[in-house]
């Protein structure tokens, strides 16, 4: 078979323009790119995006730069045009983004593209049309702003191929966010807008006066902002000068979001990547990542910017050293702000001191060390099931049969049913306590969160924190945390479907910003994944977390809860109703004879004072029932308290101090303070506390251990009502580290060092 040889032709030279085009501007996302950078190297402080159909239909960049002067309209579209660069030596001192006048040349080649400009001393604005690098017709006078704005449309309308491969605007889109997000952050004091054509709503939107790290906050996140730690360092011998803005170690998510600019552009590196990740690997859980922002000066005689514009991936002089330092220093900065993960050192039992193993040492970068580190030897390997055996399986019942030949088959038995037997009653009325759960008819039901309950008397019970709402007030919740799991683009452009009612008052929304702002990620971590142990008594109770073992206040960590619970779900909850009301002046009179109440003859008769309360809370009414389904009849009576988790009644035994509190405590005259103080005093309310076994066994006939059915031993209320919703809800705030609400007993590779010398 012969070989023919195909003729060798020159290619027509608008088909080179449009494959050297089609290589510079692949996508749009990529046009947008050069023309934002035009519109930097023209001094604009302002740059607004207008796209439609992911900018595949239509990309409109509008800026207030320098302009361009009428009589250089007819070149700008030719290839190799600029203003920018005269001679090659110019290169080496190059500070515009620009200098190869290749970026609206490329552009003009695959789109129509139509210029609008205004320079300040022109008398007008003037307006050309520009085809295949050519202006179509002179330019023609018409009314603008001083300023550039170039329309690009229909983008690929020539290229088949690479119009085939871009199906997917919305994709488009989210790349066009990213991009233009990474620039806004990077050039704060410029503000930055994005939308669609049509909208009148940016999707990144930042101003002019607004600090990096607000830029951050607006596009990034609060989760990703409050966490940002400043970093900066500079070397003369090796020319480089680094500043940015990371993550500390409470900030950990799936995906590592990394902004780099070298020189103002914005490239990649994977050697720094690499570099700074393995910093992180010592502080962050693993396979988690940080958030980076970092800006290099490097002297331009040791980078090349003229690399081709679709070559992001940089290299530089003295590489290596460079990579040390910034390695040096983010560690030095990771390390200075991590004081508030010192709670691991904690310790409570004598003798045992917390491992130096847990205090944050400077970790080694070494890829070595770090593979040790990963390993879980068998020593290590705990017990992760929370359903496995626990700390009440080795004790013996305190109030059961004194006969010792049967405690311990009872015991076992009891372990038993206290596991499962309680289960089975999860969906029964806790009506034992004379109250009763209803739906609270002042709030709107999300869709399918209403759970109807037929029961054998005829009534019918709706329960307003069924499972689906949970998962729907638990995604609201931890939404601020996850935002940066999904992908970034996501976050900008993903509608929030609210499923209940969402309160947009300015003081709630605060003080859900301010919780949020209190929570500490690593706490949060051991919270949520912890293995529970059993109780110590009502107040405290023993988790396992890893191979540590902690003693938690349950009274704080549930007033906490509570407290978020009243705040994130602000006038969404159910009422616990009172099968008889309870006169609030006889709350009140039995509030202001207990001592704790502070009353003195002083403050005038306790009547007075008690049918002031009644007075003043029935007035109240309203708002106490619908924001909090606080309910008080209008003879004064209260008659429902709000049902803030499934399987919980708070012990009545502090309902008198909570309506002394509720009249007397609480700051009634500004919104926010007042809120904030009605859900502290409810909080406190509905905290578990020492008398919650005083009153199962009063119900019980101190029998706290016969459970009938249908009654919950408080052992068990605290285990899988309480410790169960802490995991999924609870934000435990950074004070908990401190204030001892929990503490950390052992370490189980420092109780094997110390069992190994027995
Ligand atoms: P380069 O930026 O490499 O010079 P471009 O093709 O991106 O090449 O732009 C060509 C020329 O058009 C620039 O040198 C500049 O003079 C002018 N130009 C483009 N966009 C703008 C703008 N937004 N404002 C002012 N001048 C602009
Ligand atoms: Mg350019």
């Amino acid at each position: 078979m012969a070989l023919i040889a195909g003729m060798i032709r020159r290619l027509d030279e608008t088909v080179v323009n449009r494959i050297a085009a089609g290589e510079i501007i692949q996508r749009p996302a990529n046009a947008i790119k050069e023309m934002m950078e035009n519109c930097l190297d023209a001094k604009a402080t302002s740059i607004q995006v207008t796209v439609k159909d992911g900018g595949l239909k239509l990309i409109q960049i509008q800026d207030n730069g320098c302009g361009i002067r009428k009589e250089d309209l007819n070149i700008v579209c030719e290839r190799f045009t600029t203003s920018k660069l005269q001679t090659f030596e110019d290169l080496a001192s190059i500070s515009t983004y620009g200098f190869r006048g290749e970026a609206l040349a490329s552009i003009s080649h695959v789109a129509h593209v139509t210029i609008t400009t205004k320079t300040s001393d022109g008398m007008c604005a003037y307006r050309a049309n520009y085809s295949d690098g050519k202006m179509k017709a002179a330019p023609k006078p018409c009314a603008g702003n001083q300023g550039t704005q170039i329309v690009v449309e229909d983008l690929f309308y020539n290229v088949a191929t690479r119009r085939k491969a871009l199906k997917n605007p919305s994709e488009e889109y989210a790349k066009i966010l990213d991009i233009v997000s990474r620039y806004a952050i990077h050039n704060s004091g410029i503000s930055f807008s994005v939308k669609k054509q049509g909208e009148t709503v940016a999707d990144v939107r930042t101003l002019s006066n607004a600090a990096t790290v607000d830029n951050i906050r607006t596009i990034f996140g609060n989760a990703v902002s409050r966490e940002l730690i400043e970093v900066g360092c500079e070397d003369e011998n090796l020319a480089f000068k680094m500043t940015g803005y990371v993550t500390n170690a409470n900030y950990s998510v799936k995906k590592c979001t990394f902004l780099l600019f070298i020189n103002h552009r914005l490239v990649e590196s994977s050697a720094l990547r690499k570099a700074i990740e393995t910093v992180y690997a010592a502080y962050l859980p693993k396979n988690t990542h940080p958030f980076l922002y970092i800006s290099l000066e490097i002297a331009p005689q040791n980078v090349d910017v003229n690399v081709h514009p679709t070559k992001h991936e940089v290299h530089f002089l003295h590489e290596d050293s460079i990579l040390e330092r910034v390695q040096q220093h983010i560690e030095s900065k990771l390390l200075g702000s991590n004081s508030s993960r010192m709670y691991f050192t904690q310790t409570l039992l004598p003798g045992i001191t917390a491992s130096s193993a847990d205090v944050i040492k400077p970790a080694s970068s070494s890829s070595a060390n770090q593979g040790i580190r990963d390993k879980v030897y068998a020593h290590q390997m705990v017990r992760t099931d929370s359903r496995d055996q626990k700390l009440d399986a080795f004790l013996r019942p305190t109030n059961k049969s004194k006969t010792s030949g049967l405690a311990a088959e009872e015991s076992g038995n009891k372990q038993a049913s206290e596991e499962y037997g309680p289960q089975d009653a999860e969906m029964e009325e806790c009506s034992d306590l004379n109250v009763e759960a209803t739906g609270a008819e002042t709030v709107e039901k999300p869709e399918g969160s209403t759970e109807t309950v037929e029961k054998p008397g005829g009534s019918t019970e709706r329960q307003q924190l069924s499972p689906e709402n949970m998962s729907a007030r638990k995604k609201q919740r931890i939404d601020g945390h996850m935002e940066m799991e999904e992908d970034a683009r996501q976050d900008l452009t993903a509608a929030c479907t609210p499923r209940r009612k969402i309160s947009n008052l300015t003081s709630v929304l605060t003080l859900q910003e301010e919780i949020s702002n209190q929570a500490h990620a690593s706490l949060q971590e051991m919270i949520h994944n912890h293995s529970f142990i059993g109780c110590v008594n009502p107040q405290w109770a023993l988790v396992q977390y890893q191979t540590k073992l902690y003693l938690l206040n349950s009274t704080k960590l549930s007033q906490e809860m509570f407290y978020q619970i009243l705040v994130y779900d602000f006038g969404n909850f159910g009422i616990l109703r009172l099968s008889e009301p309870a006169p609030l002046y006889d709350l009140a009179m039995l509030a202001l004879d207990n001592a704790e109440s502070g009353w003195t003859e002083e403050d005038g008769p306790k009547e007075g004072l008690a049918e002031y309360i009644v007075h003043f809370l029935t007035k109240k009414n309203e708002m106490l029932r619908e924001y909090f389904s606080l309910e008080i009849d209008e003879h004064g009576n209260l008659t429902g308290l709000p049902l803030l988790i499934e399987n919980y009644i708070p012990s009545l035994e502090g309902l008198p101090m909570l309506i002394l509190r509720l009249a007397t405590e609480v700051n009634w005259d500004e919104e926010k303070e007042c809120f904030d103080g009605l859900s502290k005093e409810c909080a406190m309310f509905y905290a578990i506390r020492q008398q919650y076994i005083m009153d199962e066994s009063d119900l019980n006939g101190g029998q706290a251990d016969e459970s009938g059915p249908g009654t919950h031993s408080w052992k068990w209320t605290v285990e899988h009502v309480l410790y169960k919703t802490f995991r999924t809800y609870l934000m435990p705030p950074k004070k908990f580290t401190e204030d001892g609400t929990i503490l950390q007993l052992a370490n189980l590779p420092d109780l094997y060092k110390v069992f190994e010398r027995c």
